[in-house]
């Protein structure tokens, strides 16, 4: 391993856009071939009368069929296998944020992959063997653990895994083994810093933080800033899904301008959610991922239904692999007030702008004589027993709210502490609407 080189894998990294496509239509092509051992692939092959020879490019892949959420939990829970059952050695189940859960089977040779593909990320923001990884990310089924541990344990860092949660414990550990990079989703980040203020640590003399991967759940640009700053350190946005592996399917590189995806294993593509055709780089879409090199479940045109968009193919970094926005969130996500469409991250957004008001907050949607209201609950960073000023603050963020949302929420300060942190990903939105029918 040259601990020098920026690249982990320069063979794969430094492509240019010809030898990638060339790489993707080769992996394109053999991935078509073994999804034939997959009945539910098969049958649509035959339907739709494909065959490899129609495969000449990565855009070829437009020929081929989606795959949905649906499709997974209709097969659940190996009916989606592509290899026979005893050449698995792990299964991942999604944390069914948004439904029943689904399976994901891995081989020996997936696995391997993967820790490669964390290890590239982790590699490509500065990681190095000398460094100290605490992963402060739920364990188990929730891919964000072992998926971060392999990672890293392939790079060779000395690993840390903390696991979720015990705030005391996490600071003990950064404190007392030199922790340099920690993983963890954005809204335990916030939650930990308070943690560290109320217990006198100041985490740029106190410990050696410098890297931190954030991810696993849609932040703001302006939310990551704040984690920066709170640390003092680099937070690289890490895109990751159950469907593909888990963790280490996008990264940020140094120049953070977007998620690298890395196309030696994935064809990327945006598409229009209701007519499914290609959208333009630069248009908002949904991300529609193919695996390349999955051998225990390989998916074809996995509808992911995150919105992003594409921001450009190459980088200063020397890496050609597409680089995308940061979520914008999930189709799911997006709450419809009185005919308005709002995604939470535009809340986010405007509240992180107020430097009197701390990281959690909460929207609740209600229905009150017979109007949709929206709620939204937001700690304060400092108590404020000054009526005035408290009044004036939440008029100023109710103003900035309506400028973003073209609506007037109602706006509650609330000290700090009291709205709930989960110890995963961050819950956000309570829909407590009537549902007329
Ligand atoms: P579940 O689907 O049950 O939440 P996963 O852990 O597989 O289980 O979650 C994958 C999803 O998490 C992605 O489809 C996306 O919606 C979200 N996600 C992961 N990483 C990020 C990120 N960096 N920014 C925004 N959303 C993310
Ligand atoms: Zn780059």
């Amino acid at each position: 391993m040259d601990v020098k080189s920026p690249y982990l894998h320069p063979e794969y990294e430094t492509l240019s856009r010809e030898e990638i496509s060339k790489l993707q239509t080769e992996r394109l092509r053999e991935t078509f071939e073994h999804c034939k051992n997959v009945p539910f692939y098969a049958q649509k092959f035959k339907e739709m009368n494909l065959s490899v020879e129609d495969i000449n490019s990565p855009e070829d892949v437009r020929k081929l069929p989606f795959t949905t959420k649906q499709d997974l939990r209709d097969t659940y829970p190996f009916g989606l296998a592509a290899v026979p059952l005893e050449k698995c050695v792990r299964l991942h189940s999604s944390s069914g944020t948004t439904g029943n859960p689904t399976v994901i089977l891995h081989t020996q040779r997936d696995l391997d992959e993967w820790a490669n593909q964390v290890a590239r990320n982790l590699w490509m923001v500065g990681l190095r063997p000398s460094d100290v990884f605490q992963n402060s990310s739920g364990y188990g089924m929730f891919t964000g653990g072992l998926g971060f541990q392999y990672g890293a344990e392939r790079l060779g860092m000395l690993t840390v895994p903390a696991a979720a949660g015990n705030s005391l414990r996490q600071i003990k550990f950064m404190k007392d083994f030199g922790t340099t990079a920690v993983h963890a989703v954005p809204s335990y980040l916030t939650r930990l810093y308070e943690v560290m203020q109320e217990q006198g640590v100041d985490p740029r003399k106190d410990t050696k933080l410098r890297v931190f991967a954030i991810g696993a759940e849609p932040h703001s640009e302006e939310q990551r800033k704040r984690i920066e700053d709170m640390f003092g350190v680099k937070a690289y946005n890490s895109f990751g899904m159950s469907e593909m592996c888990g963790p280490g399917v996008g990264f940020e590189c140094q120049e953070q301008n977007g998620l690298h995806f890395w196309e030696d294993y994935y064809i990327v593509e945006i598409v229009d959610p209701d007519t499914l055709e290609p959208v333009p780089d630069g248009e908002i879409g949904e991300l529609v991922l193919t695996s390349l090199r999955r051998e225990a479940m390989p998916l074809i045109r996995y509808r992911t239904r995150d919105l992003t968009r594409v921001l450009g193919r190459t980088c200063p970094c020397g890496r050609n692999h597409v680089r995308l926005d940061r979520m914008k969130g999930r189709s799911d996500d997006m709450m419809v007030l009185r005919g308005v469409n709002i995604f939470p991250i535009q809340i986010e957004k405007i509240l992180m702008q107020f430097s009197e008001l701390a990281s959690n907050y909460l929207i609740t949607l209600t229905t009150d004589n017979d109007n949709d209201n929206m709620t939204v609950e937001v700690e304060l960073a400092e108590m404020m027993d000054d009526y005035a000023r408290l009044q004036s603050l939440t008029k100023a963020v109710t103003r900035a709210l309506k400028d973003e949302i073209l609506l007037t929420p109602i706006v509650k300060l609330v000290s700090k502490g009291s709205l709930p942190v989960s110890e995963g990903k961050a819950v956000r939105v309570v829909d407590k609407r009537k549902v007329y029918q």
